[in-house]
């Protein structure tokens, strides 16, 4: 069966108001981290995403840094808006 990440919590770890970026940490059902940045000028733009080395990938299996999550940018960013998870967590 083919990956399909899905977004269970997210929290805002860091923020620059002036620049309108944010940095989220972002919690999948099947117990991955991530951290994603995004841009919110002039609208809200997934700039980075990387899993967090916590437990090893859910898709190569490493437990050090890879790219995978990458090759699910435009998942993450349509999951953060359509459940408006970006709206809540950049509010917090
Ligand atoms: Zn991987």
């Amino acid at each position: 069966m083919p990956y399909r990440p899905q977004i269970k919590n997210v929290t805002k770890a860091g923020s620059n108001d002036k620049d309108g970026l944010y940095e989220f940490i972002v919690n999948l059902a099947d117990g991955t981290d991530c951290r994603m940045f995004y841009s919110r000028n002039p609208e809200w733009k997934l700039t980075n995403v990387s899993r967090l080395g916590k437990t090893p990938c859910p898709i190569c299996r490493k437990d050090f840094i890879c790219k995978c999550m990458e090759k699910f940018s435009a998942d993450f960013d349509n999951q953060m808006k359509e459940r408006e998870w970006l709206s809540k967590a950049a509010a917090e």
